[in-house]
């Protein structure tokens, strides 16, 4: 196949980027316009960066309606550092943080929690092999909690939050890695949020923390410094070197999500995507949906089949068919399809007529 030719890529993470993101850094990748240098070639510190940086900032701000007391910063280390950075800042000692916990990536930031201080599981859906998200009157709050954390969808489950819960007066933080930007978001019902941007926002190695700036009040001094929000928010993320290139795309996929029509725009888009996909696993009894119906998320659709080889044969076709990243994760098995923000349309028509044709043959 032709070298530029694009298979649909399901992959769960990184994963597709948009098109025009990819198309416009590919244009300028020499040199930027004006510039005469590659993003990779030119100081953090010069002018051109930090416009680029404050641009993607002030996209970012746009697009999610991001009200002014909240700070947006770039960072490094993936969700996975802020499994560690959000206790080490907000839990102070003697304090107790609340943690709910529906799925693998809940479970690991309970664990880096848990190395920092003392943590609470509010509710847990693991009896229930993470198929659902927890109602709201099966949390167990803790009074006076430092914070309240949620994963707000379950990559690896293909579960998610329609809304938020109610914390009381507990800041809540969310892990949105897998589902940010996917359709509007009322940030001031957080306190803090964070996304690897792997998923639905750029490359890897770029990580976008939204923090309320009173929550800024926390980070001690003694933390080290890498570690702390109030020295990277009083430093614009630039207290050292950030991952230049991985924000430069940032900005190029913000930019391309506006350009669509905003996040209002990206969800409709996004509801008609899994929309068609989960009619197709409901159609007949061929697929199962792995995840409760109302707890359905729109970014990582997971089912499975009736059987392990049939969906050995259904991973073995699809990759014949040229579509890539449809297994599973491993902790779980069965099929996911990772159908994040970029992910075009026409590639979930694609795959839910492979699905009929693949159960027309093997079913
Ligand atoms: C992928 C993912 C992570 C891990 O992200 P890294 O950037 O690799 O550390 C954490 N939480 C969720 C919900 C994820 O989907």
């Amino acid at each position: 196949m032709p070298t530029t030719t694009r298979i649909y890529n399901f992959s769960a993470g990184p994963a597709v980027l948009p098109l025009p993101a990819l198309e416009e850094a590919q244009r300028d990748l020499i040199s930027l316009p004006g510039v005469g240098m590659s993003v990779m070639e030119i100081s953090h510190r010069s002018k051109t960066f930090e416009d680029l940086l404050n641009r993607a900032i002030e996209d970012v701000r746009a697009l999610a309606d991001i009200p002014a007391h909240y700070k947006i910063l770039m960072l490094q280390g993936g969700a996975t550092l802020q499994f560690s950075m959000v206790p080490m800042n907000l839990l102070g000692a003697g304090a107790s943080a609340d943690y709910i916990d529906t799925g693998s990536w809940s479970d690991k930031a309970i664990k880096e929690a848990r190395k920092v201080g003392k943590v609470s599981v509010a509710a847990s859906t693991k009896a229930d092999s993470y198929t659902r998200i927890p109602a709201q009157q099966e949390l167990k709050l803790t009074p006076g909690a430092a914070y309240a954390h949620i994963t707000s969808n379950n990559t690896i489950e293909g579960t998610e939050w329609k809304s938020p819960p109610e914390v009381g007066d507990a800041p809540l933080v969310a892990d949105t890695s897998s589902d940010i930007f996917s359709g509007p978001i009322d940030v001031s019902r957080f306190g803090l949020i964070y996304a690897g941007a792997q998923k639905n926002l750029g490359p890897s190695g770029v990580t976008l923390v939204v923090v309320r700036e009173d929550l800024l009040a926390r980070s001690s001094d003694a933390l080290p410094i890498m570690l702390n929000y109030k020295v990277q928010a009083e430093n614009n993320s630039l207290y050292n070197t950030p991952n230049t290139f991985g924000i430069y795309v940032l900005g190029l996929t913000v930019k391309w999500l506006r350009s669509l029509g905003g996040l209002p725009a990206i969800a409709r888009i996004n509801q008609r995507k899994a929309g068609k996909l989960y009619a197709e696993i409901d159609r007949t009894g061929f697929y199962r949906g792995t995840a409760q119906k109302d707890s359905r998320s729109l970014m990582n659709v997971t089912f499975r089949l009736a059987t392990e080889e049939l969906e050995r044969m259904f991973v073995e076709d699809s990759t014949a068919a040229g579509f890539d990243g449809l297994k599973g994760h491993r902790a779980v098995g069965g099929m996911r399809a990772s159908i994040y923000n970029a992910f075009p349309e026409e590639g979930v028509d694609a795959l839910v007529d492979f699905m009929s044709e693949f159960e027309r043959k093997r079913g």
